[in-house]
């Protein structure tokens, strides 16, 4: 199959999806592209039997005056809800999950999953998307909002003709890996309200359970995520080695047997060089932007920002 479209956009999480709300705002017709079974990217909600986990981001705050715009609107819609407030900022979680709120984000628009974009190439002034399934999409514009060495990569056959600066900034930015280890355990457990333990010490960087955050229901249904260091050393481990270390470390906090349990690896957790520029834009060789959370700010907040700054650029400029 081949097509022609104004805008491509690859990658539907938070970043990607607040551009094309911003596209389509100004009647833009806006594809998106993600080689995920869902939209959301990092924000992930994973179903094992009764219980749901968010083995992505935990919760989102809020600093900037446009994201608090979003919120509240969210808020209004039901989508959103208040999870804990600590050190002056309020922590927001998905109603039923963070990954609720990409899907109600989602709704609008011609979002293509399970569409893996394999190679980009710059042709007849614009792009020329390739996909897994050997499908060809024609785009005057492009957004990249996947993590950058993957867009990278994507790119490889074309990045000597994008903006030098640009290329720069882009080859040196870097991501913490992250495991998340989904656990269910019999019984209310003892992780205490309202429902996450950060333990300063050992190979856990938070631990929530989201019974009681209340994205889940029945026993306790345990995210482990590993610290950044914990994973790099033990990245190719077999899974069953990290669930123990893991299992162990939680053990002050698990009050039962565990029941079940899986491991998931993030490799591009979360952005540890994010450049300042809150997104990245070449005219050349064809009009392209990179947008996501290692440009507006390594969170949710800061995907948000960069999406919709990325959007207003193109906007301006075409
Ligand atoms: C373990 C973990 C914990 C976190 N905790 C928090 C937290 O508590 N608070 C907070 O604010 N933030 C947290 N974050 C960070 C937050 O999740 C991200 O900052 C934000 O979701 C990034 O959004 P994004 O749109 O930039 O990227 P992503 O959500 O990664 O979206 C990029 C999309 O591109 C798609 N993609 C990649 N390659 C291709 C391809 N070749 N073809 C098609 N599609 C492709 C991916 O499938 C993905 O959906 C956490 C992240 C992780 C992983």
């Amino acid at each position: 199959m081949s097509e022609s479209i104004e805008f491509a956009i690859v990658g539907a999480g938070m970043a990607g999806l607040t551009a094309a709300a911003m596209l389509r705002q100004n009647s833009r017709r806006v594809v998106l592209l993600d080689k995920g079974r869902g939209v959301g990217g990092r924000l992930a909600t994973r179903r094992a039997g009764e219980s749901r986990f968010d083995h992505g981001a935990q919760f989102f705050t809020v600093r900037d005056a446009r994201f608090r715009a979003a919120v509240d609107q969210w808020r209004a819609a039901g989508w959103v809800t208040e999870w804990f407030t600590e050190t002056g900022h309020t922590r927001y979680r998905g109603t039923g999950g963070m990954n609720g709120l990409a899907k109600e984000l989602a709704k609008p628009f011609d979002v293509r999953t399970q569409t893996a974009v394999t190679r980009i190439e710059a042709a007849d002034g614009g792009w020329l998307l390739v996909t897994g399934a050997g499908d060809e999409i024609h785009a005057g514009n492009l957004l990249m909002t996947a993590p950058v060495p993957q867009s990278l990569a994507l790119l490889a056959g074309c990045l000597a003709a994008l903006a030098p600066d640009v290329f720069e900034d882009l080859r040196g930015i870097d991501y913490d890996p992250c495991f998340a280890l989904l656990a269910t355990v019999e019984g209310p457990g003892l992780v205490p309200a309202p429902g996450y333990v950060r333990p300063e010490t050992g190979p856990i960087a938070f631990l929530a359970d989201n019974t009681r955050k209340g994205v889940s229901t029945g026993p306790a249904a345990l995210t482990i995520h590993a610290s950044p260091g914990f994973t790099r050393d033990y990245f190719d481990a077999p899974h069953e080695e990290i669930a123990r270390l893991l299992l162990e470390a939680a053990a002050p906090w698990l009050g039962g047997a565990v029941t079940a349990w899986q491991v998931h690896r993030w490799k591009f957790s979360q952005p540890i060089t994010p450049v300042s520029a809150a997104f990245l834009y070449s005219a050349t060789p064809a009009p392209i932007a990179f947008a996501g959370d290692a440009f507006g700010g390594p969170r949710v907040e800061g995907a948000f920002l960069s999406g919709l700054s990325a959007a207003e650029a193109f906007l301006a400029l075409h």
